[in-house]
């Protein structure tokens, strides 16, 4: 075998690879998914560590931003995010408030039943003593205690359930963005976004 059988015929006009150093280096860092450009903040020591009490997830880059900043690096409004969450937020706790208005009414239906109920016991024998007693008798008095133990189990039972609605209505009363954006973090952490 020649020298002339191992190389094409025109080995003499091939020229070098058009690869530079640059596309390769290039083409490393891509297939190492170490490409910058992709992901230029990636290692941003001026960037917040992580979404926390004090920076949040720009939903953009996805990288973490420092709440303070209206705007993310990448250029994205970090206050409109905010903002909107902060109105989805809003209007689902007063959504649950509503529900949870609902439900209880819901309860206190019977209740209002038992109240009603519970007059006769207590209007009656006051009649009867008023009209129509002719000498002293006990038993109305045994349906008066009835009516008054029927009339204080509806209070009480009403007052735990309207006592349900307090926090609920706390928070409707108490709530600002400001409130909003400082316990933020830790209602993500329990009950997520
Ligand atoms: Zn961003």
């Amino acid at each position: 075998m020649t020298i002339d059988d191992r190389f094409p015929t025109n080995v003499h006009v091939l020229r070098p690879r058009k690869l530079k150093l640059a596309d390769r280096l290039d083409q490393f860092l891509e297939e190492h998914a170490l490409d910058l450009d992709d992901n230029p903040m990636r290692c941003d020591p001026t960037r917040p560590k992580g979404a926390g009490v004090n920076a949040l997830s720009c939903a953009a880059c996805g990288q973490p931003e420092y709440l303070t900043r209206d705007y993310c690096r990448c250029g994205h409004y970090l206050r409109g995010q905010l903002e909107d969450e902060f109105l989805a937020w809003e209007g689902k706790i007063h959504a649950d408030h509503d529900q949870l208005v609902c439900a209880t009414e819901a309860k206190m239906k019977p209740l209002r039943f038992i109240f009603a109920a519970s007059s006769p016991f207590i209007v009656v024998p006051m009649l009867h003593f008023a009209f129509w007693a002719d000498g002293p008798s006990i038993f109305p008095f045994f349906w008066m205690i009835f009516g008054f133990a029927l009339l204080g189990a509806t209070a009480a039972i009403e007052r735990v359930l309207l006592r349900a609605l307090e926090p609920s209505l706390r928070l409707l009363n108490s709530y600002t963005f400001e409130s909003f954006v400082q316990n933020r973090f830790f209602r993500l952490k329990v009950f997520g976004p």
